[in-house]
Parts: structure tokens; C-alpha cells; sequence
């Protein structure tokens, strides 16, 4: 078992693809430790895309990120780093196959819905970024989710 950090972007948000892709990552058997809404701030996004801070599209990505709150998520489950980058696609939208979260709702290399962790080393990195450890859950299922009828 491995937790993974995904950040759901503007275009995810305003989009209203929230749902589905969460029902997505629901329904490859992650399990959801920690959710919450925020406006990413300038210093945690420069540490956050650290490795781009030197890039000229920075501020148009530092923007793009800026321009609504986004949703970070912890998501628990079977090697969880590699297999959630694998359900979103690659970076750029326009080569993610369909059926991957970035092909199916992403725009282009920049506006592509989500972010995942690409290592464990980042992952955990990313985690304690994101969620202070009361935020992160563990916990198990006891009741059965079958309905009645
Ligand atoms: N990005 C961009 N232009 C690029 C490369 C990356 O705007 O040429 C943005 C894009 O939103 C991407 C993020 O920067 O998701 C982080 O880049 P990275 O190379 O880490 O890709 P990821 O891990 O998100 O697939
Ligand atoms: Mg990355």
C-alpha cells in the first residue's frame, strides 16, 4: 500500500470534472485519505513546481494555477504512485490516450487536469506539503455498501 498526493487543477474545478474524476480513482480501488480546497499561494507553488520555477512559461503556469482554488487529494492503494500517473496520461493532453483522465478532459501541456506524485520519494515529499498530519485518514471499512434492493 502506497499514498500518492493528486492535485485537481483550475481546469478540473471550473470545469466541473471534480466528480468523475474522483469516481475515477474511486473506482480503480483507491481509497480517499485526505481532501481539502484551497488557493495554491505563491511560495507553495514555486516549491511545489520547483523544478520549473527557471522556465519561461512559469508565470503563465503560476497563473493558470492561481486562477481558482484547487483540490488536493491523498489517495491511498496498490502502488498507488505509479498507477495513478498511469489512469491520468502524460503531461501533454493531446498525446494522453482516451480513457486517461488527461485525454479524455485535458486540454494541452499545460491546462491537463490533474497533478500525481511521479516517485514515492515525491509523493511523500508532496504529502506533507499539502496536508498536516491530522488531515490524513486511516480508516477501514465496516458496513457493507450493498443496497438493500
Ligand atoms: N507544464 C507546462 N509546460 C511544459 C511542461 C509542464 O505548462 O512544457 C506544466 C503542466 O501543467 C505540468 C506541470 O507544469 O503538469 C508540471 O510539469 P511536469 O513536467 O512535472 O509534468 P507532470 O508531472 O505534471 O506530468
Ligand atoms: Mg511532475
Amino acid at each position: 500500500m502506497e499514498t500518492t498526493l493528486v492535485l485537481l487543477k483550475p481546469d478540473c474545478v471550473a470545469g466541473r470534472k471534480v466528480g468523475e474524476v474522483i469516481r475515477r480513482f474511486e473506482e480503480a480501488d483507491f481509497q480517499i485519505r485526505g481532501c481539502k480546497m484551497f488557493t495554491l499561494g505563491g511560495e507553495l507553488l514555486k516549491e511545489h513546481y520547483g523544478h520549473l520555477v527557471e522556465k519561461s512559461f512559469f508565470p503563465e503556469l503560476a497563473a493558470f494555477m492561481q486562477s481558482t482554488p484547487v483540490v488536493a487529494l491523498a489517495l491511498a492503494g496498490d502502488h498507488a504512485v505509479e498507477r495513478v500517473r498511469v489512469l491520468i496520461g502524460p503531461t501533454d493532453s493531446k498525446k494522453a490516450d482516451k480513457g486517461t483522465v488527461r485525454g479524455d478532459f485535458g486540454v494541452d501541456v499545460m491546462v491537463n487536469i490533474v497533478h500525481a506524485s511521479d516517485s514515492n520519494e515525491n509523493a511523500a515529499l508532496e504529502l506533507k506539503r499539502f496536508f498536516a498530519p491530522g488531515e490524513l485518514f486511516d480508516y477501514a471499512m465496516r458496513y457493507t455498501t450493498t443496497p438493500a434492493s
